[in-house]
């Protein structure tokens, strides 16, 4: 099978292109990357050497790159994002623009060319928050911050073509990712590194909003099984059942670092900070899919990863 994985560089997508070479010998892939502030190239060392990859620089609103990339392959994993909500609070436009109208220009193509599968990576924050129980894929969205609004919308799209042009759509919606090649302005390895130097941690208001963290490992496996086994038009919640508060995460990464609690500094609230979010995922485990890591073994390869 030959695979258009956009955002190939980035965090999630890297970690998706090594387990498809490691896990698929007869399978190729072709990465679709901007490469913005948030993809490198050395994401995919080891991977790049491979013959069975291609990595094309390249912009998924580029509608003739994406046609022709499209038009050579069998599938499409669209990974490629603007992904942090906080930028997203600062200016939305590039938000609309690659998640949005990216999204649409590669499900056109992928209607164009007829393509076998088109799977669609996308958030819990589209539900919005839950203050008990989990959200089921059957939830109504509720974005509230504007870097889910475009997941949404995205979704939304994405779905509209399989309802419409009968494109086989599937989506998977994640809740927080952790582990290697991770960018540094994100969470965890921010505050693994500002621990190891002794640097003060910026808790969001009082860390008391929850998180459910899945290894990025365990959230690729989840995806390759989606794209494989998954049926047309579902979506797929991809959980892990590891709910922490920010504040217990922080004490977390200052006891695997060694560094001391005086560190942590209570800053400012982000603004329309979601107080939970938590997934349901019968459904994905009736594909046979469940997680391996727990978040204190995920963490601490995530800590000997970025030492
Ligand atoms: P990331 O920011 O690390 O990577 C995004 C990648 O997309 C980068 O390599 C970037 O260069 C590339 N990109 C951005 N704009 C592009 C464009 N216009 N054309 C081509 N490439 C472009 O993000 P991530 O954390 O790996 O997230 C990947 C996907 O998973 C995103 O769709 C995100 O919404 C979703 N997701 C992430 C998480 C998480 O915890 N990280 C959770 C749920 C869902």
């Amino acid at each position: 099978m030959r695979i258009l994985v956009t955002g190939g560089a980035g965090f999630i997508g890297s970690n998706f292109v090594h387990h498809l070479l490691d896990e698929h010998e007869g399978d190729e892939v072709v990465v679709l990357d901007a490469l913005t502030y948030a993809g490198s190239r050395d994401n995919l060392e080891g991977a790049l050497d491979d013959p069975r990859l291609e990595f094309v620089e390249g912009d998924v609103r580029d509608r003739e790159l994406v046609s022709e990339l499209v038009a050579d392959s069998d599938v499409v994993v669209n990974f490629a994002a603007e992904s942090h909500v906080d930028r997203s609070i600062d200016g939305a436009k590039p938000f609309v623009s690659t998640n949005v109208q990216g999204t649409q220009t590669l499900l056109d193509a992928a209607l164009a060319e007829d393509i076998d599968r088109f799977v669609q990576i996308s958030t819990d924050e589209v539900y919005g928050q839950i203050l008990d129980g989990k959200f089921s894929e059957d939830d109504p969205l509720n974005p509230r911050n504007p870097y889910a609004a475009t997941k949404a919308s995205a979704d939304l799209l994405a779905q509209s073509y399989q309802t419409t042009h009968d494109l086989p759509v599937v989506i998977t919606r994640t809740c927080n990712n952790f582990g290697p090649r991770q960018h540094g302005e994100k969470l965890i390895p921010k505050f693994i590194d500002k621990a190891a130097a002794g640097d003060s941690l910026p808790v969001y208001g009082d860390g008391s909003n929850v998180r459910e963290w899945i290894y990025v490992e365990d959230n690729c496996r989840a995806i390759d099984r989606v794209l494989r086994d998954g049926e047309a038009g579902e979506i797929y919640n991809i959980g892990s059942g590891e709910e922490r508060t920010n504040l217990e995460v922080t004490h977390a990464i200052l006891d695997a670092v060694g560094g001391s609690d005086d560190q942590i500094e209570f800053v400012e609230d982000r603004a329309g900070h979601d107080q939970r979010y938590a997934l349901e995922m019968g459904k994905i485990e009736d594909l046979g899919w469940k997680p391996q890591w727990s978040f204190e073994d995920g963490l601490e390869a995530t800590v000997d990863y970025y030492r």
